[in-house]
């Protein structure tokens, strides 16, 4: 049997990293055993959903790689195939007509509340016979005695009693199907054998059980995963900061570790902490989910992200800096390949935003000055620096850091002085504050043209 899981969020906002950590785990599992990702976009909610949501959560998971074998299917398209299954139900007797006002159902819920029971439908339409007129929903003849047990690849075996459940409205008076339903059937027709989804879910199992052995289908097994929770150990929410996936691109981090980070939040393999995604494709099992909701910690994927940052191939981060560079209207070819500057950049940032914001000189002839930076170093010493500085480079003819460094090495001799102080003039007239990469590579990737032009402005312009 080939494995088939899905992920089907309603587009009814962005993808939030509970979403994208569901996501995930249905995809490791269909990738580890060989088996189909399917997306479904359940957008049956018609107020509540957008074409925008779609997009962002599509974006989202074109960001964070998780390709998908099928899909994305759209509930709203296959109306006229619920429809079909519900008119088979109907026939069948499996489903049946209810025809109850608004006012009668208001009545009975009152009626039960008052003596402290569970609201429920009372099956008054089970036994009523066709009629030619009325409004009427259409509601499941769920099984009146026995149980629903299944075996929660998470939780293990849950059992409920069918005298708990009621007949569950299928149909609407509109004849618009319900969410229990649509899921019912479209995981009956892409032979989803796994269900993983978030443990908000759990109550529609046993229901949507028993309308699937109705249509004589046999049920997937169902993974149900614990909820996330902010730091103050309540549910998630945009209370606690950034919860949308794209957020968190946006504020520079890199989807491996935003992957990495989800993957443990709610899963472990022993001690370890960093898997590569061909790792976790192989150590992932659905049983060593933990059963505990887990907490988000900002600090442990900020710790992740610059892990990533440092390790990663730079051809990848470039590829992913190119985005913020255009984020931030930096034009990444007025300056040096971007991969170049990863190489230098990538142990003194800890997102790429910030990356990105710390290298804009690189890519443009406007340099910004940091008046605490001037004042505090264009000193008369770090004029004669400068135009010490300023002749022996153009007079290199090898345009390297380790020529460089020479250069600045033999200006420090001359002048007595530390190469620390000469090198601080030197940063803030090329790059217009005090802190950049080892001043040899700054100016290796800044280029002799540039470099010349700075330090002749500054010696003309930030002394008096
Ligand atoms: N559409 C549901 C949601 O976004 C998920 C349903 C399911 O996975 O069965 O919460």
């Amino acid at each position: 049997m080939t494995v088939a899981t899905r992920f089907a969020p309603s587009p009814t906002g962005y993808l939030h990293v509970g979403g994208a950590r569901t996501a995930l785990y249905c995809w490791l599992y269909a990738r580890k055993t060989q088996g189909k990702f399917i997306l479904r976009i359940e957008d049956t909610d018609l107020e509540r959903s957008t074409q925008a949501s779609v997009q962002a959560i599509l974006d989202a998971m074109d960001w964070l790689n998780l390709d998908y074998d099928e899909g994305p299917y759209y509930q709203t398209k296959r109306f006229e195939r619920y429809h079909q299954v519900i008119l088979q139900l109907v026939k069948e007797n499996k489903a049946y007509r209810c025809y109850c006002s608004k006012e009668r159902l208001d009545q009975l819920r009152e009626h039960q509340m008052a003596n402290k029971e569970k609201p429920r439908y009372d099956g008054h339409c089970r036994h009523v016979q066709h009629k030619e007129t009325g409004s009427f929903v259409v509601r499941f003849r769920n099984p009146e005695t026995g149980i629903v047990e299944f075996d929660d690849l998470i939780r293990g075996k849950l059992i409920v009693d069918n005298a708990e459940l009621d007949d569950l409205i299928i149909a609407r008076s509109d004849g618009s199907p319900t969410y229990n339903f649509t899921v019912v059937v479209d995981d009956w027709d892409m032979q989803i054998t796994h269900v993983i989804r978030g443990d908000d879910h759990i109550n529609n199992t046993p229901r949507q059980i028993n309308i699937l052995r109705a249509l004589g289908a046999t049920p997937p097994l169902y993974a149900h995963v614990p909820m996330i929770l902010g730091s103050d150990g309540k549910r998630l929410s945009k209370r606690h900061g950034a919860v949308s996936v794209m957020q968190y691109r946006e504020e520079g981090f890199l989807p491996q570790a935003l992957l990495n980070y989800l993957v443990r939040l709610g899963w472990s393999h022993g001690d370890q902490e960093i898997f590569s995604i061909k790792e976790l494709v192989t150590l992932f099992e659905i049983q060593d989910i933990h059963k505990a909701p887990a907490a988000f910690n900002d600090e442990k994927l900020r710790w992740l992200n610059q892990h990533y940052i440092k390790t990663s191939n730079p051809h990848s981060i470039a590829k992913e800096l190119t985005w913020h560079m255009e984020q931030l209207e930096i034009n990444i070819n007025q300056g040096p390949p971007l991969v170049e500057l990863v190489k230098i950049q990538a142990e003194r940032a800890k997102t790429l935003r910030e990356m990105a914001e710390k290298s804009r000189y690189f890519y443009t002839d406007e340099v910004t000055y940091h008046a605490d930076a001037v004042a505090k170093h264009m000193t008369l010493d770090a004029k004669q620096i400068l135009q010490d500085v300023i002749l022996a480079l153009s007079q290199l003819t090898e345009w390297h850091k380790e020529a460089i460094h020479e250069v600045i090495l033999a200006v420090s001799e001359k002048l007595t002085m530390k190469l620390g102080k000469v090198a601080q003039p030197i940063r803030v007239a090329v790059t217009g504050d005090t802190i950049s990469p080892p001043i040899d590579a700054t100016l290796q990737l800044l280029g002799r043209e540039r470099v010349l032009k700075r330090l002749r402005t500054a010696v003309q312009t930030l002394f008096y």
